[in-house]
């Protein structure tokens, strides 16, 4: 009998950068996830290298040409996590696609749920950490501080405590493709998408291998990242500084007024509430300067329009396991490049 509907494809988008320690058990968790997967549904494993100094390409290349499910991408340089992630998301050809981290840290196994929910009608299915493994106190304490904070600030419905392990229909995605801004924060924008959510809650491991490529400077940019994109309200604080600080001193004004005026009080003195004033006021002038530095600057990279990213190189299989399916997409949305040939910018 011949073969009934052709199966649906999962794309597993991974970004990568230095990560040759993690690559050999990276490696096999994904051909298991493969095979757990391949009853129902056809995968396609996206890994892009974001510039890595050390044998990760290599190592991408090798599984790329041992197995048909896997493309490889080379990005010019280190672009980032967000901005790799961004290319993965523009190759995947999938049904549905999935992006998970190189280092194991999001067990393999949970895509399985995810896939259930996304059958079950999800466009969305977050990845929520129940518990994080082989995370400092100070890491945890911050990211809970800043996930309430943007949450509080900003206009995004992702759930607390999500990262970047998550699935997306492939309309949610095109969706998603549709935003090309410079400076990202992925999660945050695909909470802004809206569409049927769904969560699956996981135990975050400890990184198989290597070290974090966030260090604290990373992570505090990649935090303001997420608090300018989804907020005006720093642009504002300025207006409640400016009204806090002069109630304090219109009523020390008047305070000096009523000592002058019917107490005839010595006046002269005053130089720590002169010096207290002028620093704030300095301060706060400065920092409102600053904050409107940060939105400026973000404006002109907009206005410059560059590419997201540049290709260096492709990896793809010898011979692949599915004809190409270029993501239907809205017009605006670049089309993904093919299978073979030049590389490409984005
Ligand atoms: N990554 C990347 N480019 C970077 C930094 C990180 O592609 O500039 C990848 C990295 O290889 C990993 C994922 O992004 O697959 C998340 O990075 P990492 O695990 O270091 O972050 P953490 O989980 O510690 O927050
Ligand atoms: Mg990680």
């Amino acid at each position: 009998m011949a073969d009934e509907q052709p199966k649906p494809t999962v794309s597993i988008v991974i970004p990568c950068y230095n990560e040759e320690e993690s690559f050999s058990q990276l490696r096999t968790a994904l051909k298991d996830l493969t095979r757990k997967l391949a009853s129902r549904y056809e995968t396609e494993i996206v890994l892009v290298d974001d510039g890595s100094r050390d044998e990760t390409w290599a190592r991408i290349q090798h599984f790329a040409a041992a197995d048909n499910h896997v493309r490889g991408i080379a990005l010019s340089r280190n672009f980032g996590h967000q901005v790799a992630l961004t290319c993965g998301y523009d190759m995947a050809a999938g049904d549905a696609v999935v992006s998970m981290d190189a280092d194991l840290q999001d067990p393999p196994e949970v895509v399985l749920e995810m896939v259930k929910k996304w059958e079950e009608g999800a466009d969305i299915v977050y990845g929520v950490r129940s518990q994080r493994a082989g995370e400092t106190s100070l890491k945890l304490l911050t990211a809970a501080l800043f996930y309430r904070l943007f949450h509080a600030l900003g206009r995004s419905q992702a759930p607390l405590d999500c990262g970047d392990f998550r699935l997306m229909s492939r309309r949610a995605l095109e969706a998603l493709r549709r935003m090309r801004e410079q400076h990202r924060y992925v999660r945050g924008m695909v909470g802004w998408l809206g569409f049927q959510t769904a969560v699956v809650e996981y135990e975050r491991q400890a990184r198989v291998a290597g070290q974090t490529k966030y260090s604290y400077c990373r992570m505090l940019a990649f935090a303001l990242d997420g608090l300018v994109s989804f907020s005006s309200f720093p642009l504002r604080c300025s207006y409640i500084f400016a009204f806090a600080f002069s109630l304090l001193v219109l009523l020390y004004l008047l305070y000096s007024l009523i000592a002058h005026v019917l107490f005839h009080a010595e006046l002269v003195k005053g130089w720590t509430s002169l010096l207290l004033t002028t620093t704030i006021f300095g301060f706060l002038n400065l920092l409102s300067l600053g904050l409107i530095g940060e939105y400026i600057g973000r404006i002109y990279d907009e206005i410059k329009g560059r590419p997201l990213y540049l290709i260096k190189d492709l990896a793809v299989p010898p011979a692949p396991a599915k004809p190409p399916q270029p993501p239907a997409g809205p017009p605006q949305a670049p089309a993904a490049p093919p299978r073979t040939g030049r590389p490409a910018g984005q």
